[in-house]
This record gives structure tokens, C-alpha cells and sequence, in this order.
């Protein structure tokens, strides 16, 4: 996958059921049987989804991407992340993508991304109010 060539990226384990942090080893997400509970570390930056978008973004994440975009929809993942100034060091992703076969195989693309930079777990879940501004 062409995020290995850019950010550091490990899989989620299926059937793991939690999810902990590459830097400070805190446990931030526990499934379970139809929903995941995620409590960030100071690192968690946000979790994403395909053709979903953002969930759990972080308030000092938000701040590094409203510096950069003036919209939502001007950021792309993972491309913008690279353009943000992110490398291998700063960043690991977790892919949880969760693959299935319905009318042929399909796929839920999910990802957890952490940013070593970051030092404030606190959350933002003001920008879903916001709509296309941030
Ligand atoms: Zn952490």
C-alpha cells in the first residue's frame, strides 16, 4: 500500500480488540460487538474513514490543518498529510480496514493515525457543526 512508503504504518490485528498507542503504549481503542469506544492519548491526532471522513480529530490537529487548508474538503487523505509536512518519524497510522465479501469482495477502510509532534489528546467535535468550514 502507498501509505508504507510515507508514514510508518502497522496493522491492526484482527481480533485484538484494542488498539494501543505506538508512542506512550496507552490503550485508545476497545471494540466491541457493533461499536468501537476510542479515548485518545496525547497523541491520537484522528481517526478516519473512507467516504466517511474524520472522527475523534483532535483540537491541536485541527489547529495544524486549519493553518494549512481553508476547507475540509481541501484535505485528502493520506495525500494532504505529506503536504502537511509529515514523514515517517512523525506519524504512524494504524490501518484497521476491515475486509469482507458481500456481491464480491469489499472493503471499510479505517485508520488510526498518531502524531508523535502532538502533546494535547484533547478532542474537537465542534467542525461536524461547522460543516465545510473547520
Ligand atoms: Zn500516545
Amino acid at each position: 500500500m502507498i501509505l508504507d512508503t510515507k508514514f510508518t504504518v502497522t496493522d491492526y490485528e484482527e481480533g485484538a480488540e484494542q488498539v494501543f498507542c505506538p508512542f506512550c503504549k496507552k490503550k485508545v481503542a476497545q471494540y466491541y460487538i457493533d461499536e468501537i469506544a476510542i479515548e485518545p492519548c496525547d497523541h491520537f491526532a484522528f481517526f478516519y474513514m473512507s467516504e466517511v471522513g474524520f472522527d475523534k480529530l483532535s483540537k491541536e490537529f485541527k489547529k495544524k490543518l486549519y493553518e494549512k487548508y481553508n476547507s475540509i474538503w481541501d484535505f485528502e487523505f493520506p495525500d494532504s498529510l505529506e503536504e502537511m509536512g509529515f514523514g515517517k518519524d512523525d506519524l504512524h497510522i494504524i490501518d484497521a480496514t476491515e475486509y469482507g465479501i458481500a456481491c464480491g469482495p469489499v472493503s471499510f477502510e479505517m485508520f488510526y493515525v498518531f502524531d508523535k509532534t502532538q502533546h494535547n489528546g484533547e478532542l474537537d467535535d465542534s467542525f461536524r457543526d461547522e460543516e465545510d468550514k473547520w
